[in-house]
């Protein structure tokens, strides 16, 4: 079966493509038809994603993939959410990751509940007009560290404390990170819903 991934990010296509693989799945990025990005104007990651995968599947005539992911602070109200990548740019920098960074330890400065999740929401869609979208969330929860610590990884990992590690995203090995990640247990739920309900 062919499905569109609603996203032009090669390390996700990589990553999704291996999962879906032993379902007899051909995972193809959007671009590569011909397909534009959507619109993504809403307030949370479901309603984001269920647009994005709409939009493929009505595009290309095929099932669609797509995901929405942030980060979620609960001192925040579980924001910034779906503004997660854009962070920085409120306070007046621009956007990146380790203005991200920036911005999240200063706007957190005097405060000590630090718990927040990474979250990962997947949508699929037989066609546009399927009334049934599979839906798959994974979350990672830890705490925001007061500074940075780690190399690797990439946006928030070096401030993504895991308690259970005793250290952040950015200081574990990446296929520990990977297998804990929220991406992964998306995917991994993603997987099943799929084999349950499409195959
Ligand atoms: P995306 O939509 O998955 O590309 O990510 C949205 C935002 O969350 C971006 O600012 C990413 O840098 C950040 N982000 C996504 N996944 C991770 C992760 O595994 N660790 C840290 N930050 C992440």
């Amino acid at each position: 079966m062919k499905i569109v991934l609603a996203s032009n990010n090669a390390g996700k296509l990589a990553e999704l493509q291996a999962m879906l693989a032993p379902l007899g799945m051909n995972l193809l990025r959007q671009a590569d038809l011909g397909i534009g990005e959507a619109e993504e104007p809403f307030r949370t990651f479901i309603e984001n994603a269920l647009a994005k995968a709409r939009h493929a599947a009505a595009a290309s005539g095929l099932p669609a993939l797509a995901d929405d992911a942030g980060l979620c602070v609960d001192a925040f109200g579980g924001l910034p959410g779906v503004d997660t990548a854009y962070y920085a740019t409120q306070f007046g920098y621009e956007k990146g990751d380790a203005n991200n960074v920036r911005a999240l330890l200063e706007q957190m400065q005097h405060i000590d509940q630090r718990c927040a999740a990474m979250v990962s929401t997947l949508v699929a869609l037989r066609s546009a007009d399927d009334p049934e979208p599979l839906i798959a969330v994974g979350r990672v929860v830890g705490e925001i560290a007061r500074e940075r610590r780690g190399s690797g990884g990439f946006g928030f990992d070096p401030v993504m404390f895991i308690p259970e590690f005793g250290q952040t995203f950015a200081e574990l090995p990446p296929d520990v990170k990977n297998a804990h990640s929220h991406r992964g247990r998306a995917a991994a739920q993603m997987v099943q819903l799929m084999r349950e309900r499409w195959l």
